[in-house]
């Protein structure tokens, strides 16, 4: 079985050089497809051999429905940690709270996500 890319390369050494570099990378071809970033989305988003940005939604479509998504969820949060003031009794901030648990439950599925 293949060492993982990360171990081949290892495996050169610190004396490595560029071509010995290129050479393991030569073995290694790129991922050429991923699943589209929206949650339930069962489309992939093909790797931009030209180059350019890179997708991370197959469609605009995708984009925006998970960016409101959250965006939904964070208002929900937000709105819920403003109501915790009003929480007279240890019960019932206990209620919201458990409220908001379940909203960043549900808002960890929804990452920032972006390309450095
Ligand atoms: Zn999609």
């Amino acid at each position: 079985m293949k060492p993982r890319l990360e171990h081949a390369l290892q495996a050169l050494g610190e004396n490595r050089s560029v071509e010995d570099i290129l050479a393991v990378l030569a073995d290694y071809p790129v991922c050429k497809e991923q699943p589209c970033l929206r949650m339930g989305c069962s489309r992939v988003c093909e790797w931009q051999a030209s180059g350019g940005r890179p997708k991370l939604f197959c469609s605009e479509s995708c984009r925006r429905r998970q960016l409101r998504e959250r965006e939904t969820l964070q208002g929900e949060l937000a709105e819920l940690e403003s109501c915790l003031t009003q929480a007279d009794t240890v019960r019932r901030r206990q209620t919201i709270e458990t409220q908001m648990a379940n909203v960043r439950w549900q808002l960890a599925r929804y990452p920032v996500a972006t390309l450095g």
